[in-house]
């Protein structure tokens, strides 16, 4: 097929939801670790990776070669038969996992760990109600958009109940007016709030990122969630922590997002970068609240052996390979360029997160902090036209999310910087606002 063709066929035969990047949309060819070819052989530096997705490169031999040999050996027989791919797999999960995290449960998607992992809170705790964040995101079932805190992914009707929101520690535009220096993290006590008004007064369960993904890269205070725990167990619940984005050493130095904020959650969920572009959803958790599943339980495709060794094959290089440094270490390099690149741009609000999970919040001036949507995109164009990929994110569009494999190097992060020193500037070269501080 021509790229022409593609794309018609695209519009023609899925869903109109299922959007695309660009103007003019990238129809990708093939890719090899961190460089992605598009169908007219132009190549790119990919800092976006499938969507925080691709953990150690495109197509990792070290990860490939043992998908095509276990396809080769068996493909699926289901969890009615034990498998050593899946067995191997979950004794890897319980050893890195932190607390007493043990047990797991395999599925295909962020959206059924974290439906799985709601099940299993309120029939653990005999409590229905569960408190999410606002500008959170938890995936596209009917309760995962109930618990999602964006209008933007919020629009299948009728929602699921028992779910409420309470504020986000989105400390550059805090929902309070308050400084981050002086707020004492006065956001986490919304948490309270919201449980007394708005619930029974018992929940089943929290759930919240670390760092929140599509709400934009939102880091919060290192308190933050130490604060809202204790909260959380006054009032019954449990603390799933939804490191769909932030696990398996994206954030730097720790296997998971959660740990950087010394808080151990009784369930943890996780999918994307997980098994290198291979669907899977996880929900991990102590034998104890794992034993509280009653009655059959079973998701086909879950826990299949391709994509079982597909999640510890990742696993494995990320640690082998010390990815997690790595991440600690480029991803602080990056941050530095970013920083810089703040100083020199003025469309540049914000610069936040962690590791190789680099978030910039684009804004029209910053003394409004109008959040500038439409410069965003035109960023994305920009730096496709310089040969990077970037993502974006944000209730208001206009965070660029960038989420490279986790094994890039200094070169690597000079080349993305390079590109978008020059893509802001063209991009602030064309916009009229004068306002600006
Ligand atoms: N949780 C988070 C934090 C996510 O970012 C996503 C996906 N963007 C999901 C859950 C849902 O995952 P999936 O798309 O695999 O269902």
């Amino acid at each position: 097929m021509t790229k022409d063709e593609i794309i018609r066929k695209h519009k023609q035969y899925l869903f109109p939801s299922i959007a695309n990047y660009y103007a003019d949309p990238l129809v990708t060819d093939h890719a090899s670790m961190q460089h992605l070819w598009d169908t007219e052989g132009n190549k790119y530096l990919d800092f976006f990776g499938g969507i925080v997705t691709i953990s150690v490169g495109h197509a990792n031999p070290r990860v490939t070669s043992k998908i095509k040999a276990q396809m080769d050996k068996i493909q699926h027989a289901s969890t009615l038969f034990p498998n050593e791919a899946l067995v191997a797999l979950a004794e890897k999960l319980a050893q890195i996992t932190p607390g007493k995290i043990s047990q797991s449960f395999l599925t295909n998607s962020g959206t059924e760990a974290n439906e799985t992992a709601i099940q299993l809170a309120r029939v653990h705790t005999g409590s229905y109600e569960v408190v999410a964040l606002r500008h959170g995101y938890s995936g596209r079932s009917q309760l995962a958009q109930s618990l999602t805190g964006q209008n933007t992914w919020r629009k299948s009707l009728p929602f699921a109940q028992g779910v409420v929101h309470a504020m986000n520690p989105y400390c550059y535009r805090c929902p309070l007016g308050l400084s981050p220096t002086s707020c004492g993290v006065e956001c986490a006590r919304d948490v309270e709030a919201v449980i007394q008004t708005t619930t029974s007064g018992r929940i089943a369960a929290f759930i919240a990122e670390p760092i929140q993904g599509l709400g934009g890269f939102i880091t919060p205070p290192k308190e933050y969630f130490k604060i809202v725990f204790n909260i959380i167990k006054d009032y019954g619940g449990l603390f799933i922590s939804d490191e769909v984005q932030t696990g398996w050493g994206r954030t730097g130095k720790r296997w998971v997002g959660i740990e950087h904020w010394e808080v151990t959650p009784d369930i943890m969920t996780a999918a994307k970068g997980m098994a290198n572009g291979m669907p899977i959803g996880a929900t991990m958790t102590t034998p104890d609240i794992a034993a509280s599943f009653k009655g059959l339980q079973i998701s086909t495709f879950g826990g299949n052996p391709v994509t079982s060794v597909a999640a510890k094959a990742t696993i494995d290089l990320i640690e082998e390979d010390k990815l997690m440094d790595n991440a600690a270490v480029v991803g602080a390099n990056f941050r530095q360029g970013l920083e810089a690149l703040k100083q020199k741009h003025d469309v540049i609000g914000d610069v936040r997160g962690m590791g190789l999970m680099q978030g910039v919040e684009l804004v029209r001036d910053r003394i409004s902090k109008e959040p500038a949507p439409n410069e965003t995109t035109q960023v994305m164009e920009e730096c496709r036209k310089g040969g990077l990929l970037i993502g974006k994110g944000g209730l208001y569009g206009n965070v660029i999310r960038m989420s490279p494999p986790l094994n890039i190097s200094k070169t690597d992060v000079d080349e993305a910087i390079r590109v978008l020193d020059k893509s802001f500037a063209k991009v602030e070269s064309s916009m009229t606002v004068s306002a600006r501080s």
